[in-house]
């Protein structure tokens, strides 16, 4: 087998890699273990990339998780071993950082890089669906930021230019006290396996009724599912929900879903599972 000689960066700073992405079409490698597995070759031989890569993982720019206000900023290159120590990550989405992989991964694999690859089975995104989380990007040109339901857009597919890259993730206004969370994986095992269904709730209540409620899917289709309509439909009821409402949007979601067959499931097995994980969140009692 014949292999090309690519070219390979590791730049100093943030400002000098923004400086290279603008001269030249560049594969961006975080902790490489999404990466490493699409790209792999035959035993012995190096990765089948196409054009130079750019190593970002070491840049200490993208490995600052601080608070402004009540949001919370996250460092794209953040690992979550990184994350799963530091007090500012909520500790809903340490519990769903938990459960992806082993540590040898988890010592590697970042959230920018889980947000990037954008598989609807990826573990942080139907909580960071449900924080409402930014992705703020950066080019030599300047920065913009993006809502994350808009810059996934399907698998691997996600709206960002040749130059730029993601620099942080944003989770506006988290309230201290964090309102009643729930993050489900459905996987074969309970350790070190990909999902094959999540979920993930949040709901807040005030003397008897709902005041917020935030409701996301994952591998049920092409991306993260949230309906806000769905979700409306659930502020103002009397809490706790009566199973007259909680059925009415079981049945909702039901017509929504639509996940399909292949090597990790059925999407019979997964619509079940989908909406029983549903109706289960919806029956809290205070
Ligand atoms: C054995 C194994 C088990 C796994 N288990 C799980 C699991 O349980 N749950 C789960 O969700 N995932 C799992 N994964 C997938 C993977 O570990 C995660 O998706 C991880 O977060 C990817 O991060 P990374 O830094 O390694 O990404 P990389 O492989 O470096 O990059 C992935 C993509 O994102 C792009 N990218 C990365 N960072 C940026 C950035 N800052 N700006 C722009 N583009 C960027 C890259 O160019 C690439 O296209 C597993 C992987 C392996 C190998």
């Amino acid at each position: 087998m014949v292999t090309k000689a690519i070219a390979s960066y590791r730049m100093k700073s943030l400002d000098e890699t923004l400086s290279q992405l603008s001269k030249e079409d560049c594969q961006l490698i975080a902790g490489g273990t999404d990466l490493m597995v699409q790209r792999k070759s035959p035993r012995g031989a190096p990765g089948r990339f196409d054009k130079p890569v750019v190593f970002i993982d070491h840049l200490k720019e993208l490995k600052q998780i601080y608070r402004v206000n009540q949001d919370i900023h996250i460092g794209a290159c953040c690992t979550y071993s990184e994350m799963m120590e530091h007090h500012l990550i909520p500790n809903i989405l340490k519990k769903a950082m938990k459960e992806i992989a082993a540590p040898a991964i988890r010592n590697r694999g970042t959230i920018g890089g889980n947000i990037c690859n954008a598989s609807p089975a990826g573990d942080t995104l139907p909580l960071l669906y449900i924080f409402n989380a930014k992705i703020r990007l950066r080019s030599a040109k300047g920065e913009r930021a993006a809502e994350i339901r808009d810059f996934i857009q399907g698998p691997r597919k996600v709206d960002r230019l040749k130059d730029e890259l993601v620099t942080e993730i944003i989770l506006p206004e988290v309230p201290e006290v964090q309102p009643y969370f729930v993050f489900e994986k459905v996987a074969n095992r309970r350790a070190d396996a990909i999902t094959k269904i999540s979920f993930a709730g949040s709901m807040r209540w005030d003397e008897g009724r709902i005041q917020d409620a935030r409701l996301a899917f994952g591998a049920v289709g092409p991306t993260i599912v949230r309906a806000a309509d769905i979700e409306q439909k659930l502020v103002g009821q009397a809490f706790p929900l009566n199973d007259k409402v909680i059925d009415g949007i079981v049945a909702e979601f039901e017509s929504l879903l639509k996940p399909i067959d292949d090597h990790r499931s059925t999407g019979v097995y997964r619509k079940t599972v989908a909406l029983n994980l549903l109706r289960h969140f919806l029956e809290v009692r205070a």
